[in-house]
């Protein structure tokens, strides 16, 4: 309890001085994707670095619909906090004062629901997903569009909601295991979107570190990276998980933790080591997070380019553009790696977004509570891919992955969305064939 106080007294603290540092310039209006969607100065990070500095001042507790609300009209993408000429951190503001609300007020239902949900073990939460998932194929697929049940619950809204498809049976019940023999060792950090919804991402990034020659550790309890509590302000269940993360991961026989999911690499390497920065498991925590490697930037690392076919063959594939996502070109900075693979591919065209860095609008749970405002978003995003007349979008977030999925299914697009391991992986079975046949 003692303890409790203390943390929530340091939140407090470190709030005000990110308050302290915004003059109130508005520079982050012009990046904030939120502000542009909806043009009001709630939404932009100054009208929530005001709100809350009017709060405080009048010494109120940090609860309350109208703050909860405005709160909530936040990606954090990180964008203001790039762009701050003051170094104020209004990203981290927002971080603080949500984990303060739900300290002091509780979450919402619809959250405290969320985020008990990610926090459960994989085990518990597969059969609630495979029940869900029975219940999106009857629903969406296998009953009438004008049978009563299906209107009743509004199928066109849990179409777009669900989509993509519930996967059974889920990644890691088909892959935890070790996989392969090699000098280096890795693990694999799959994440609840690959496991639940996108196992073709798993497999392939398995096949493509299986070919490069690694042993490939795959834990099969590891669970959810905890990105999802943690930006709903509960931090509580999101060091949880952040323990459960670190006891999974945090072995000394490996070299690396690859991470084909863009949030979870940063939550693995950022946001873990700062949750338990008191925690008993601080040091194990850190020494993880030195091992975390999106799977863009170990591929480079490890001299994957050198084992792609170096010609284009018949079958070229045509254009494709590369998404990035705010996690990591904003967050850990990376942004030429999945490009330099990208180009590297001979079987596509690399072609440049005019906006390349614009957000999808999918910000973990932002498109579920502000669906409309969301969909304005990634509205801009489906402009600047129309304009690239491209075949293909890559990214390396699974958020990302679902965002433009549900962005490009509302826009009738006929554009596929990939990630980077499905390429790579597709090239080198490519080569593979190709060699075959040469040989035979
Ligand atoms: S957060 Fe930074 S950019 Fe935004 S109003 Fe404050 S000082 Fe200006
Ligand atoms: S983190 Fe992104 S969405 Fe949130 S206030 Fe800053 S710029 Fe706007």
């Amino acid at each position: 309890m003692k303890q409790d106080s203390l943390e929530m007294e340091r939140s407090l603290e470190k709030l005000k001085e990110i308050l302290h540092r915004c003059v109130k310039c508005g520079r982050c209006r012009a990046v904030c994707p939120v502000f542009t969607a909806l043009g009001s100065e709630p939404a932009a990070a100054r009208g929530k670095l005001a709100l809350l500095e009017a709060w405080l001042r009048a010494g109120r507790r940090l609860r309350g619909r109208r703050l909860q609300e405005v709160l909530s009209l936040c990606l954090l993408c990180g964008r203001c906090t790039a762009n701050c000429p003051n170094g104020a951190g209004a990203k981290e503001a927002v971080e603080l004062a949500r984990s303060i609300m739900a300290a002091q007020g509780g979450l919402a239902w619809t959250k405290t629901l969320l985020s008990c949900f990610s926090s459960l073990h994989r085990e518990a939460r597969d059969p609630w997903l495979k029940a869900a998932g029975f219940f999106q194929r009857l629903v969406m697929r296998e009953l009438p569009m004008e049978r009563g049940l299906v209107l009743r619950l509004s199928a066109t809204e849990l179409g777009e909601l669900w989509a993509p498809k519930i996967k059974p049976p889920f990644f890691l019940e088909r892959h935890a295991q070790k996989l392969g023999k090699g000098p280096i060792r890795v693990a694999l950090f799959a994440g609840c979107t690959i496991h639940y919804l996108a196992p073709e991402v798993g497999q392939a990034t398995l096949g493509v570190l299986d070919r490069m020659g690694f042993e490939v550790l795959i834990p099969g309890g590891q669970g959810c990276c905890g990105l999802m509590a943690m930006g709903m302000g509960d931090k509580p269940r999101a060091a949880r998980l952040a323990r459960k993360v670190v006891e999974d991961f945090a072995m000394e026989e490996i070299e690396a933790v690859v991470v084909p999911c863009a949030s979870c690499a940063f939550q693995l390497s950022r946001g873990i080591p700062q949750i338990l920065n008191d925690d008993p498991m601080g040091p194990r925590a850190r020494l993880l997070a030195a091992k975390v490697k999106e799977l863009s930037v170990f591929l480079l690392e490890q001299q994957a380019l050198s084992l792609l076919p170096k010609n284009q063959g018949a079958s070229h594939r045509g254009t494709v553009a590369y998404h990035d996502p705010c996690h990591l070109a904003l967050g850990m900075g990376i942004r030429e790696e999945p490009r330099k693979i990208l180009k590297g591919l001979r079987s596509r065209s690399f072609r440049e977004l005019d906006s390349p860095d614009e957000c999808c609008g999918m910000g973990g749970t932002f498109r579920v509570f502000h669906p409309d405002a969301a969909a304005s978003i990634s509205w801009r995003r489906l402009q600047s891919l129309r304009k690239a007349k491209v075949n293909e979008v890559v990214t390396g977030c699974m958020g990302c992955w679902m965002g433009l999925k549900e962005m490009l299914h509302r826009g009738s697009e006929e554009i596929r969305v990939r990630h980077l391991g499905e390429l790579v992986w597709e090239e080198l079975e490519k080569e593979k064939r190709a060699g075959t046949q040469q040989g035979g």
